[in-house]
Formats: structure tokens, sequence, C-alpha cells
């Protein structure tokens, strides 16, 4: 088996090395919060850096200007950023945003965003899930009504990530009633939303870290034109399923590498003092460990994906195992470190990196599906074990 990167990769990777070496990371400023998934803090100087080397549409087809290069390359770049600390934040989001315009947009909305995506310009949140509605999503109550060539949006979201940072929403709506559209899941429609819409406000939610990171997002009589659909009418719920796998997949893909850099800046930091703590510094190599073994099932998982070979649970346990992993390198970071991982400012230990991570890692089983539902996943898809559909105690009646 081979385990390295062929050369066309090979190449990507020094010359991403290049770049970073003539500005390095920590020389961009930041526009929006570090959310821990890995990519660092949303810079969109980075952002349109990256654009203007074709980096951002490195695996479109020519056809939408870009580079038509495998995805074995995107995971070279990918990788070689987060190991370095870049901040490319909303890279992996962006690119998934356009390859779901490539699939399913239509070409108003193709010629409308793609190039502005391209260049770095143009950035997506996600405006699924409302105060009730999360683990149960379908539960949404967000309604469109057609009038004429419009649709009229009324709803609430909440939770939306870096939402005040982008140029769009994804929102998703009931456009036909759940008894007309025969199920649930039937009748909702994704609805690509400006930012400067009338009568769409974001309201900040400060995190744990003291910074802006989500969003709630109050839609009022909200106008978009029928050509701001992605996908289909009614079809909305299937078109989030389709990105679901690809979303987790690329969402964590940068954790390994991101967890593996802090794991060595913590191994510096502390190494004088190990050789006295056996049983922290075997904890340590055994993350270490971990965080190989999770790159690679990360790696398999892409290569599956690339493939077309079904994924109907392997998303949920990456993602989980990558979330789960983080939260442990923070807590070895806190019993080694101690509280201080928790300061802020010039004398941070390590600069704020630990803090960083420890705070963000507590979302993260929350974010894209809770460890306890994404369990169930793989309990029923991967183990084919049965389904229990009784709510838990004080879920509100809910299941995924
Ligand atoms: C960091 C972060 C980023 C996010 N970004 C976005 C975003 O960009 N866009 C967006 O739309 N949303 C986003 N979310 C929201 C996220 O998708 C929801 O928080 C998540 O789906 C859980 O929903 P909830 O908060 O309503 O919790 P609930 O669904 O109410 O769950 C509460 C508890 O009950 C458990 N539970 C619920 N149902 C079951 C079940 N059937 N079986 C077992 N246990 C169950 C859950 O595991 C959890 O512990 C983000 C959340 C976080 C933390």
């Amino acid at each position: 088996m081979e385990f390295g990167y062929p050369p066309s990769a090979q190449r990507l990777r020094a010359d991403v090395q290049a770049f970073l070496a003539e500005r390095p990371p920590e020389t961009w400023p930041h526009d929006a919060m570090d959310g821990g998934y890995g990519t660092g803090a949303y810079s969109f100087e980075f952002l349109r850096a990256l654009g203007a080397r074709g980096w951002i549409g490195l695996t479109w087809p020519s056809r939408w200007g870009g580079a038509g290069r495998p995805m074995i390359d995107q995971l070279a770049l990918m990788e070689e950023l987060a190991l370095a600390g870049a901040p490319f934040g909303p890279l992996a989001g962006s690119d998934q945003w356009a390859q779901s315009l490539i699939r399913e947009g239509n070409p108003t909305l193709q010629a409308d965003l793609l190039p502005r995506i391209a260049a770095g310009e143009a950035l997506a949140w996600q405006g699924y899930s409302e105060p009730d509605a999360g683990s149960d999503l379908l539960a949404l109550t967000t309604r469109a009504r057609r009038d004429g060539d419009e649709y009229r949006i009324d709803g609430h979201k909440i939770w939306s990530s870096e939402a005040g940072a982008c140029t769009h929403g994804m929102v998703l709506a009931r456009t036909t009633g759940v008894e007309e559209a025969g199920s649930r899941a039937g009748g909702l429609t994704m609805f690509v939303v400006p930012n400067d819409a009338p009568g769409l406000t974001l309201r900040p939610i400060v995190s744990l870290t003291g910074e802006v990171y989500h969003y709630e997002a109050f839609l009022d009589d909200v106008r978009v034109p029928a050509w701001r659909i992605m996908g289909r009418e009614n079809e909305g719920f299937r078109e989030l399923l389709k990105g679901l796998d690809r979303d987790r997949f690329w969402g964590r893909f940068c954790k390994p590498p991101a967890l593996a850099r802090q794991l060595s800046l913590l191994r510096r930091h502390v190494a004088a003092d190990l050789a006295g703590q056996p049983a922290m510094a075997r904890r340590l190599v055994e993350l270490e460990a971990e965080v190989d073994a999770t790159r690679l099932l990360f790696h398999r998982f892409g290569w599956l994906l690339d493939q077309g070979i079904p994924t109907p649970y392997e998303s949920a346990l990456y993602k989980t195992m990558a979330d789960e992993l983080g939260q442990r390198v923070a807590n070895l970071a806190l019993d080694l470190l101690g509280s201080d991982i928790l300061l802020d400012g010039p004398g941070a230990p390590l600069g704020g990196a630990m803090r960083q991570l420890y705070l963000t890692s507590v979302g993260q089983t929350i974010a894209g599906g809770t460890s306890e539902v994404l369990r169930t996943t793989v309990a029923t898809r991967g183990l084919g074990l049965p389904r229990n559909d009784a709510p838990p105690a004080g879920a509100r009646g809910r299941h995924p």
C-alpha cells in the first residue's frame, strides 16, 4: 500500500509551503473566529490569495473556471494549510457550496455565484436549525410561500455559524404542508438568500471564547426570486441529505492535521517535565497515535467519496471520532498545563492555542449532528441494529 501523496499532490504541497514561507500564517488579518475545526480563523485576504492562485476551485470542472485537479490534490492542499495553522476558515465550506451549485444549481445561480466563490468573495452560512428543530430538523417551522415570481420567507433560524461574515444564507423552509407533501421530509425547499435581503436580520451570539461565532437569523417577509432556489422546489431535504456526507467529511478532514500540530506544540512545551510523568507521557503518545489513525480513516473516506462508493455510516463515525479526539487532546492540555490554558492575552500559554482548542471543542460534538444521534446512525446503518424510535426522556418527542 502507498501511504504517500502522488507526484501532482507533492508538487502542490511544495507550492503551498513556498506560498506560506513568503507570507507566514500569523501575518494575515483575521475577520471572523476560528471555530476549532482545524481550518483556522476566517481571513478574507487569505481566502482571496487562495482564489488568486486557483486553489479555491482546484477540483471544479474547467467549464466553471476550475482547475479540474483530482480530489487527492485538494486533500493535500487542505492538509498542508492545516499543518501550518493557516487562517483558511471558510475554504472547505466554500468548496462544498460550489460543488452543490455545480451539481444542483440552475444556470442563473451558477453564473451569479461560482465566479465570486472562486475569487473568495462569496461565502454561505447554513440556516437549518431553529429554536425547536435541531436533531429533529424536520420539525422546522420556517415557511416560504410563492407570490408571482418570488417567494416570501418568514421564520427564525439559530446557531448559524459565521453568518455575519458570509454573503448568503442557505435557508431551508417549508413550501408545502406535511399532509399535502405526504411526509415531513417532503415539501421543504432550499433558498439562497443574500445577507442584504430586506427583512433578514442577523443577531450575533457570543461564544464561550468571548468572540462571535453563531448568529440567529430572523426572516420577516424576506422576498427572493424563484431562481434563488437551490435544486428543486419541495426537494430541499433530499438535497441536504445528498451533501451531508461530504459536509461532515470536509468539515472535519482538517482536524487530525490540526490536532497533530497542537500536540507537537504541547509536546515541545512540556518536554522537560514529561520524563517525571510517565502516565501523562503515555496519554500524549496514545493521542498522537490516535490522531495518525484518524487521519488515515479520513483519507480512506475521501477515497470512498471520490470513487462514488456509498458511505451509509462512515461520516457519522469518523466525525464523532474526530470531535471526541479533539476533546481528549484539549483535556490533556488542561491536565498538563492547568487552568492557565484558559488565560487570554499576551501571557497565555502557547499563545492561547490550547484555550481556543479547549473552548471550541465543547460544541463540536453537537455541531453537524450530536454524538448521541450519530451513534444511532452508526448502530442502525453501520451495525444493522434495530431502531428504537421512542424519544429519549425529555427530548420533546424528537427522533433523528
Ligand atoms: C459549534 C456549532 C455550530 C453549529 N453550526 C450550525 C450551522 O451553521 N447551521 C445550523 O443550522 N445549525 C448549526 N448548529 C446547530 C446544531 O446543528 C444543533 O445544535 C444540533 O443539531 C443539535 O440540536 P439542538 O441544539 O436543538 O439539540 P437537541 O436536538 O434538542 O438535543 C438535545 C440533547 O438531546 C439529545 N438527543 C436529541 N434527540 C435524540 C435522539 N433521537 N437520540 C438520542 N439523543 C437525542 C442530543 O444528543 C442532545 O444531547 C451548530 C451547533 C454548534 C454547537
